[in-house]
Formats: C-alpha cells, sequence, structure tokens
C-alpha cells in the first residue's frame, strides 16, 4: 500500500515538473538556445545499442538544472558509461545535449533533497532524481565510475595529451551555432568553446564510421543515418583541411545485408576457421578469420584487443573490408595461424567452450602453432619486409608479417610516407590500407604474440630464497630439474614425464634476470631469476648454449617489446621503480657500462661510464643517476633484486685505478680524472715553470688522487691545488692505471721499437698502426694528452718545459717503467713533435689553437661551469614554517649542498642572519613529528627525492647548535654511554619503551639488551644511521626528549631524562657521523 502510494506521488511530481516546463516554453526555449543545443534525430536506430562505445552502466530520467543559476528543472534522458556522462533529450535520441568527461568530474555528491551534483572544473552540474533511493543509485554509480579511472587507465579525448587529427571552429547550420570541433579515433566531438574542450564538458560526438562525408563549395556534411550535420567554411584550405580529415575516417558502408553472400563466395569462408562448423555468422577483422557462433564467443573472452569480432550483419562492413576476407579467406588465412596444429589439440564441431577457449587462446594470443616467418627475430629486418609488403597486393605476406613482430607503426625512412600505413595509402593498395587500420587498433595482439616464445629443457636448480644469493652453491646444492617455459610460466618439474610440477614462476612476475660470471658457482654458468615476492631462484648448467637459450626466452617473456633487441645478451635486466617512468615503473638493461633504459615511452641508451651523477641516497637507499639530458631516480623497494643492481651500476659506472676503459669518462671519452687534471693545467699551469717537473704537496696529491679513485665525477679540482700538485696527481693516475695508456706490457715492445725507424713517414705510420690497435678509451686519451704537452712545450720559454723534458717525465710514466729504458722518453717526444701527423690534426688548426689559447680558456671555464650542473629540479623549499602556499621554488643542481641551498634561500627572501646565527635545512616529517638537521656538506636532491608525502624541507635557524657546539667544545674524546628509555617499533607492532644501556663510541651506536650492559643486542655504525629529534606523537613517551634513529628498514625511538642528555646525545651522534664537522664555519 505504503509502495502504492509512493509511486503514485513520483508520478504525481513528474507530471507537475512537465507540466511547469510547458507553461514556461517561451522563457525556457530562450534558456536553451542558449545555454544547450538540439541535434533531433531525423530517424531513431533501430538497435540502439549497437551505437554503443561503451557499455552503459546506468541511464534513466532525472531531472536538471539550467546552467547559470536557472531554478527551473527540465527532464533529461541520463546516461553513463566508463568515459562519460551524457544526457539527452530524450532515451530515442542518439546525440547527446550535454556530455562530460568522467575525468574530468573532481566531486559527486548528495545535496538537498533528491538532489545530487557532478563538480568540473569548470562547472557544477545539478541533478535532481525522484526519490533519495534514486539519487544514492546514481551517487554511488557515478562515484564507482569515478574511483575505476585509475585502474582503467584509458584516457578520454578531453585529456589533453590525445592526439586529434583536427581542431577548430566551425559554424555548423541548423541549428545555427559556432561549435569547437575536435576530430579523434573516428570521431567527431562537437564543443561549445574550447576552453569546454580544455575542461571535459562536450555536447555530443558522432560516430564517423557509420557516416558519409558530402563536400560543396563552401561547406561539408557528415551525413549519418539518424540526422545531416552540416557546417560552413571560409575558403577552400580550411574546407579541404577539415574534409581531408574526415574522409579517412568515413566510410560510405556498403547499403544492404549482401556482406554474407559475397563473403561466403569463397568456398572456405563458409566452414569455422577454428573448429570447422559449418555456418559463419561472425568475424575477427584484425585476425582476419570467420567463425562459427561459439568460437565468436570464445574470442570474445580473449578481448576486443586480441580479437575484434564482428557481425557479417554489423553495420561495419565497408567495400575495403569485404575485399581482404575475399583475397584472403579462412583456408590461406589458416596456413598461417594453423600451420602446425597437432591433431590432438586441433577442435571439432563438438568441442566443449573450455577446449575452444584453450586452443583459441594457444593458436591467436599466444601464436603456438603459427607458420614461423623466416625473419622472425630479426625486428628491422620484419619492419623494412612489411614496408615492402603494403605497397604490394600480397595481403598474406603483410598478415604474416604483423603477427610475427613487425611493428605496425615502424619508420619507413621515408619522409613523405613515413610508415607502413602512410606507404599503403600512397601506393592505393585500399587493402592493405584496411589490413594495417584493423591493426593499429589491436597492437597489444602484435606484442603479446611476438613475446610468448617457448623453452624446455634440463637446467640445474638451487632451493629459491628471500634473499640474495651471495655465497657459492657447490654442486651438491642444485638439483637437476625439467623446466619448460610456455604461455607466460616458466614451471620445473623432477623429470621430464612428472606432470605434476615442483614448482612455478610466473614470467610477468619476473622482476630480474642476472647473470653470474663464470664459475661463480658449482656449475659453470649461472643466472638468477627475482621475483616481485621477492624470491631468487638460481638456475645453472656448464653448457653455456644451453643457459643462452633460456635467457634469450626469459628475457623475450619478460621485457616489453620497445627493449626486445636486448634478447638476452646482457648482464643483467628488470624492472624498478622510478618515479619517472611509465606508472612508477622503469626498464633497466645493463650489459658492460651500457644502460638501457625504458622510461614512459622512450628508450634511452646511456654509457654509465660517462653518468654526471650516480648518487646513493642513503635512508632512502635508492640511487639517482643523472645524465646527458636526463635523469632518474630509482627507489629501493627492499627486495633481494635491489642490492645487485646497485652495485653493478656502481661498478658499471667506473671508479679505482681500473683500466682506463672502466673510467669515468667524460662526453668525449676520456676519463674525467685526466681531462680535470688537464683543464686545471691549462687554466693555471701552462706558464707555470717546470710544469710537470716540479713534484706537488704529497699529501695533497695523495688526497686529489683518493678523492679522483673514489668518485672522479664528484671531484672538483680547486684553487686550494697548487698546479704542481695536480700535474703530480695525473702522473700518477697515469702510471696507475691498469695496463696503462699503452694497454700492458705485451705491447710496450712494440711501441719502443718504433723508435728505431729511421724515414719519418714510416715511422709516423706505424704509430698510426700501433694507435688504432689500442682501445677506444686509450686512444682519445693519448690524443688529449700529447695536444696538452704540445700546447705545453709551445711555452717552453716561459714554463722551459721542452718537448725532451716532457719526454723524460712522461716517457717511464706513460710505459709505467723504472726508466731505465731511454726509448720510452723518445716515444712520447716523438709523438709531440709529430702530433699533427700522427693524429690527423691540421697545423692551422693546432696554430689557431694555441694563438687563441685565452679565448680558448675562457671557453673552457664556460663550459666548466655548464658541466657542473648537468640537470636540476624545482624543489619546494619553506622557510622558517610550513604555510600553504607558502613554499618557495629554487632550482637544485644535483650537487647544490644543503648550505648552498640555505644561502640561496636566504638571499632571495633578502634575509641576513645575525653573526652568530646557524641556519640550517631541515628534513620535517610532519606526520610523527620528526626533524632532521641536514648536514651542511649534504647533498639535497637525494633528500628531496626520498620525502613522503607527508615531509618536507624548511629553512630555519638551527636552534641547539650553540648548546651542541659548547657540549662539543671541551670534549678531549667524543663518545657517550648511559640509559635510555629504547621503543622499537616494526610496521605497526608498538612496543612500550624500556630502559637499555647505550654507547656511542668508535662511530657505533650500541644498544644493549639491559641495564647493566651485558649483552648487545644491536649495533649500527652511525654512517648506517639517520637521527631525528623528535618521535611519534602517539607512542606516549615517558619525557619530552626524544630522538628517532632511522635504520634501513627498522625505526628506534629514545627518550632522554632532559635536555642536556639529549643534546649530548645528540651531540655525540653528530660529531661521529661528521668528523666533528658539524657546521661551516
Ligand atoms: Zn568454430
Amino acid at each position: 500500500m505504503a509502495r502504492k502510494e509512493e509511486v503514485g506521488r513520483a508520478n504525481l511530481k513528474t507530471f507537475r515538473s512537465l507540466s511547469v516546463e510547458e507553461e514556461q516554453t517561451q522563457h525556457f526555449l530562450m534558456r536553451e538556445r542558449e545555454e544547450s543545443i538540439d541535434l533531433p534525430c531525423l530517424k531513431f536506430p533501430d538497435h540502439p545499442e549497437e551505437l554503443i562505445t561503451h557499455p552503459v552502466i546506468k541511464s534513466g530520467w532525472l531531472d536538471k538544472t539550467p546552467p547559470k543559476g536557472g531554478r527551473r528543472f527540465q527532464k533529461r534522458w541520463v546516461q553513463l558509461d566508463s568515459e562519460y556522462l551524457r544526457y539527452f533529450q530524450n532515451n530515442k535520441e542518439v546525440y547527446s545535449k550535454r556530455m562530460v568527461s568522467v575525468w574530468c568530474i573532481n566531486t559527486v555528491q548528495s545535496v538537498g533533497d533528491q538532489r545530487f551534483e557532478l563538480i568540473t572544473q569548470s562547472r557544477t552540474f545539478l541533478f535532481r532524481a525522484e526519490t533519495n533511493e534514486q539519487r544514492a543509485d546514481w551517487v554511488v554509480c557515478v562515484q564507482k565510475v569515478l574511483d575505476s579511472r585509475q585502474q582503467n587507465g584509458g584516457r578520454s579525448v578531453f585529456s589533453k595529451r590525445s592526439v586529434v587529427s583536427n581542431e577548430g571552429f566551425l559554424d555548423m547550420m541548423s541549428p545555427r551555432i559556432k561549435v569547437y570541433t575536435v576530430i579523434k579515433d573516428h570521431r567527431v566531438y562537437l564543443f561549445k568553446n574550447r576552453q569546454e574542450y580544455l575542461s571535459g564538458v562536450g555536447i555530443t560526438d558522432i560516430d564517423l564510421r557509420k557516416a558519409s562525408l558530402k563536400e560543396s563549395s563552401r561547406s561539408f556534411s557528415i551525413i549519418t543515418p539518424y540526422r545531416t550535420f552540416s557546417f560552413l567554411v571560409e575558403g577552400e584550405a580550411e574546407r579541404r583541411r577539415w574534409c581531408v580529415c574526415l574522409s579517412q575516417c568515413v566510410s560510405c558502408t556498403v547499403p544492404t545485408v549482401r556482406v554474407c553472400d559475397r563473403v561466403w563466395s569463397v568456398e572456405s569462408n563458409r566452414v569455422c576457421a577454428d573448429c570447422s562448423t559449418e555456418g559463419t555468422g561472425w568475424a575477427s577483422i584484425n585476425l582476419c578469420v570467420l567463425l562459427c557462433e561459439q568460437c565468436a564467443d570464445a574470442h570474445r573472452c580473449l578481448g576486443p584487443s586480441v580479437s575484434k569480432v564482428v557481425s557479417l550483419n554489423g553495420q561495419l562492413w565497408t567495400e575495403e573490408l569485404l575485399k581482404v576476407f575475399l583475397l584472403l579467406g579462412n583456408s590461406k588465412v589458416n596456413e598461417f595461424w594453423a600451420a602446425n596444429v597437432p591433431d590432438a589439440e586441433g577442435l571439432s564441431v563438438n568441442s566443449s567452450s573450455s577446449k575452444r577457449l584453450k586452443f583459441i587462446t594457444y593458436k591467436y594470443l599466444h601464436g603456438t602453432y603459427r607458420k614461423q616467418h623466416h625473419l622472425t627475430g630479426q625486428q628491422e629486418a620484419l619492419n623494412n619486409a612489411l614496408c615492402a609488403a603494403v605497397q604490394s597486393d600480397d595481403l598474406m605476406e603483410s598478415l604474416s608479417l604483423l603477427f610475427s613482430g613487425a611493428d605496425v607503426n615502424c619508420s619507413s625512412g621515408i619522409p613523405q610516407f613515413p610508415s607502413p600505413l602512410a606507404l599503403a595509402k600512397h601506393s592505393r593498395q585500399t587493402e592493405q590500407v584496411e589490413l594495417l587500420q584493423h591493426h593499429l587498433r589491436s597492437d597489444v595482439v602484435v606484442s603479446e604474440v611476438t613475446s610468448a616464445r617457448s623453452q624446455s629443457g634440463y637446467l640445474f636448480k638451487v632451493a629459491s630464497s628471500n634473499r640474495p644469493i651471495t655465497e657459492h652453491k657447490a654442486r651438491a646444492d642444485f638439483s637437476q630439474r625439467w623446466c619448460s617455459l610456455s604461455t607466460g610460466v616458466f614451471s620445473y618439474y623432477k623429470t621430464e614425464q612428472m606432470t605434476s610440477r615442483c614448482g612455478s614462476i610466473r614470467t610477468s612476475g619476473i622482476i630480474c634476470l642476472s647473470f653470474n660470471s663464470p664459475g661463480s658457482h658449482g656449475y659453470e654458468h649461472t643466472f638468477q631469476l627475482y621475483t616481485d615476492e621477492g624470491r631468487v631462484y638460481l638456475f645453472g648448467s656448464d653448457d653455456i648454449s644451453t643457459i643462452k637459450e633460456w635467457t634469450r626466452a626469459i628475457t623475450m617473456a619478460v621485457l616489453p617489446p620497445a627493449l626486445s633487441s636486448v634478447c638476452g645478451l646482457c648482464d643483467r635486466l628488470g624492472r624498478l621503480h622510478c618515479a619517472e617512468g611509465n606508472s612508477g615503473v622503469g626498464w633497466f638493461c645493463l650489459s658492460g657500462y651500457k644502460l638501457q633504459v625504458l622510461l614512459r615511452d622512450n628508450v634511452q641508451n646511456i654509457d654509465l661510464r660517462k653518468l654526471h651523477t650516480l648518487s646513493v641516497c642513503d635512508g632512502a637507499g635508492g640511487v639517482m643517476l643523472g645524465w646527458r639530458g636526463g635523469c632518474v631516480h630509482v627507489c629501493s623497494d627492499h627486495r633481494p633484486h635491489f642490492p645487485g643492481w646497485l652495485s653493478s651500476l656502481q661498478r658499471a659506472a667506473g671508479s679505482g685505478t681500473e683500466t682506463l676503459s672502466q673510467q669515468q669518462l667524460t662526453e668525449s671519452g676520456t676519463p674525467i680524472s685526466i681531462q680535470r687534471c688537464i683543464d686545471h693545467i691549462t687554466r693555471h699551469g701552462l706558464m707555470s715553470v717546470g710544469i710537470y717537473r716540479k713534484s706537488g704537496a704529497n699529501s695533497r696529491v695523495s688526497v686529489l688522487m683518493d678523492s679522483f679513485l673514489r668518485d672522479a665525477r664528484s671531484v672538483c679540482v680547486s684553487e686550494e691545488f697548487e698546479v704542481d700538485d695536480v700535474a703530480n696527481t695525473l702522473k700518477r693516475f697515469l702510471r696507475a692505471v691498469r695496463h696503462g695508456v699503452f694497454n700492458g706490457a705485451e705491447n710496450t715492445h712494440r711501441w719502443l721499437s718504433a723508435t728505431d725507424l729511421t724515414d719519418r713517414r714510416a715511422k709516423i705510420s706505424q704509430y698510426q698502426t700501433l694507435l688504432s690497435s689500442l682501445p677506444d678509451v686509450n686512444r682519445e686519451t693519448l690524443k688529449v694528452l700529447l695536444n696538452h704537452l704540445y700546447c705545453v712545450q709551445n711555452l717552453c720559454e716561459v714554463n722551459q718545459m721542452t718537448t725532451r723534458n716532457l719526454g723524460i717525465v712522461f716517457g717511464p710514466t706513460l710505459f709505467q717503467t723504472d726508466g731505465s729504458d731511454p726509448r720510452t722518453s723518445t716515444v712520447v717526444e716523438e709523438m709531440i713533435q709529430n702530433y699533427c701527423a700522427i693524429f690527423n690534426v691540421s697545423e692551422v688548426e693546432l696554430q689557431k689553437q694555441l694563438d687563441a689559447t685565452s679565448l680558448i680558456l675562457h671557453k673552457l671555464s664556460e663550459q666548466q661551469a655548464s658541466v657542473k650542473q648537468p640537470s636540476h629540479t624545482i624543489c619546494a623549499v619553506y622557510l622558517e614554517r610550513k604555510d600553504e602556499g607558502a613554499d618557495l621554488l629554487v632550482q637544485v643542481g644535483v650537487s647544490v649542498t644543503a648550505a648552498e641551498l640555505v644561502l640561496e634561500v636566504l638571499q632571495m627572501r633578502g634575509i641576513e642572519p645575525p653573526a652568530g646565527e646557524t641556519w640550517s635545512c631541515w628534513e620535517i616529517q610532519e606526520k610523527d613529528d620528526l626533524e632532521r638537521e641536514l648536514h651542511y656538506q649534504e647533498k639535497v636532491l637525494p633528500v628531496y627525492f626520498s620525502l613522503s608525502p607527508e615531509s618536507h624541507l624548511l629553512v630555519r635557524k638551527s636552534n641547539y647548535s650553540v648548546d651542541i657546539k659548547q657540549y662539543l667544545s671541551d670534549k678531549v674524546e667524543v663518545c657517550k654511554a648511559g640509559a635510555l628509555q629504547v621503543c622499537e617499533v616494526k610496521g605497526d607492532k608498538n612496543r612500550n619503551f624500556n630502559s637499555r644501556h647505550c654507547e656511542l663510541n668508535n662511530a657505533t651506536f650500541r644498544l644493549y639488551r639491559d641495564m647493566q650492559g651485558s649483552q648487545v643486542e644491536r649495533e649500527w655504525t652511525v654512517q648506517e644511521l639517520k637521527l631525528f629529534h623528535g618521535y611519534r606523537r602517539k607512542l606516549r613517551p615517558l619525557t619530552p626528549w626524544g630522538l628517532t634513529l632511522f635504520s634501513d628498514q627498522q625505526q628506534w625511538y629514545v627518550c632522554c631524562e632532559n635536555e642536556d642528555e639529549l643534546i649530548a646525545w645528540m651531540a655525540t651522534f653528530l660529531s661521529l657521523k661528521h668528523g666533528g664537522n658539524l657546521w661551516m664555519e
């Protein structure tokens, strides 16, 4: 009874609201003309559901207010799908009055009685349902769509990033209105203006695939089955521009259902391509097969990205598409798709639906039965073959290439026709164009098909582990396993005959594949697989080719296609978390010094020796790589694959006294250490008497040498070094580097014998031959060095260093000998004398270089300056306290220290701190009320990148600096021991504070189990720890004097008795960590 009443009331209300609208028609129409557009259909679709591109999630009648504060509600048919919310004049209309991209809806919320509003960036839409229940239902549905936006990852036309074919204003006739028009992906979208386009609110969209185009001299029309849209255009060029774009999208549809008759005129098209059932009512238009009803269902299960299934009665059939199916036909196409079907796996009329799905998945998604194209695996050759094939009428070849891995978007290398599609159009191969177009829409298939490699055979395996395998595994630790890789799963069995497997790894779960150097374990050749669950698998074999086959297959299965050229030839590959990558993931392949990085869509090739920065962010545990033209911040995820990455990257990035090729290099490929020394001497030492002959101060030389060996790229040779210190460092480096410039003692003899040649031309030619046999880095180093020595001797009247003198100094140095053989000096002398001839340098050029010394010096210093700051990041920093919107944006280069940042911020705000006041940069963790003063020499960027959303950087006065300095001033030995209240927090498990004995000395922090200090529980070096002032509020500590120690994954809260104790512990810790050097003097 009550229900009935309710319905009755609702009906009455509806009736009233309608009648109110009628009364107000005049006024209402005025508004409508102003605010919304009517695009009524002349004919309504018979099957409206066929028009829908995205499934409708909810539809129904709602009242809607007109915009601009109008109060009158209008009845509208509202329809919501995963991309848009649209409303229509009524439930029959095809073209909406308004469509709102769900990407642009910020909020949906209930307001007042039965109403809810959608808030977009630019406008708010107010709707009214008939009941509160209906209203709640709408709000929930819209909210669900909003929530799933991220997961779907799709983008609407309104997103600024999406590619549109054409856009601009057009004058629409009937109704006469200016519309901002956008063509994209076979659809025309209409907007009132560009602002609406950008803010995600449109009028309607028109599907061009069911439309035809009519051009006249000053206008054009898009004719759909339901209505005609006509547009006036100014000028011939403008009309052409629009019509060219449109004509690529529209197609005159074949008007009748003659499709079946024509398709079936090819005999093999009458039986299903998959199960041979008679009667094919369906087609997969990208896979080019005709299907029975049941197989079509299975195809649909794979999704439209794999198989695009359409009915032969559908409206999509164009003349071109028909021709594709007439030219190919099921039997021809199956010669490709079903070339190797084992008898037991084939389908028959009676096959179950699960068997169908399995077979179809193998056949098309994995390409298991495909006929291999002879170019498979050779990406470039496949692409070239595709470019050739699309210009011919050989559709079968194009199909085979496309599904063997040829890139449908590859570059043809011809500027006018850059892609296969453009080539096909140019050659008027309309069927090829059709085939390619269906491929552009289903490129996922290509990548999935090509990445499905299968492999099987015996390997030796060690029990998997959840930490990196660093220890040697003996042969006895390995057991033989039959391994098989197919359809995205790597499985292993006790024997080939066993059917129940011992274990398996999803290839999508493999995050890293790494190779060990031969002989690392009991089996000569081994590799490791790391999974996203944090497990490590070690496999081995004595046969290198077995290992190569396996790793190639795994690489192909794991890597995204953009990196598929790697083919298992690298040392280590996998994915890592990094902010710059696609959804936070970057793919990395390391081979030798070469690192290939796939971030977003492009692959960058980096020579790690030429990195500008490689800084390990302590605490956060990530690493930052900066190179010419880019940088990436890789975050540690505390899984076992990460430490291996870090050490491999560091090793490949060069350092120490390894060979010249293993050094950190400049862009031109000389070791940075050598280049920095030469630059310094060129700027300050060319006129210095006895340069390279005089020795510098040994202590300073050692300091400089050590810093070069540790990390050359971070060394900036400052003024504190005398030119002789630097000259000596260069010599010491050349003497220490493994194998020397001449690449080993075994080559020395050949170089020394060159001095015996008397004929100058023969001598030069011999030196050139010897040079060409050197590694690139050695050759480049010699060239740079000899150019430099040539410049030095050119000023010998000032610096007294003649060619002879330089020979005496550099001969034994470069040959790494004691100087007893005078020929070493002769080689250097002769190479300086014949520098131009040997290195093919024009004498005129060299003279110019010498003449313009001053200019060059100037330029060098400029270059130097630019090299020092390879990349900048804009950091938000607060001054004194965090106020919303009060952040200062500071450009921070990779080498900027906390002290430099503080100075910059103070200068920006014109603040000059009073004498004796220390200002510092602080890392503040708002949520937990923790703060840490950055050491003044600490690099800012790594800290900045490690900040969580609830943290920020702050510049303010250092509150304890005076107390800490005072505390340390009279300490002879810096150490501290005593009782502290300690609380360990692991994850969310809080514990209580307990009294413990703690010790800080010898750069170590020790935590004892008890008060007596008898048993050490934990011990860290101070370098492993970060010290924060404060602790989590909710811990309810005993005193307010708290400190927090961060180790890699754990946090320890300690609580001091009073403020003096707090200062004492802090002072001791910081002093030990920074060797007493706490603040800039
Ligand atoms: Zn079938």
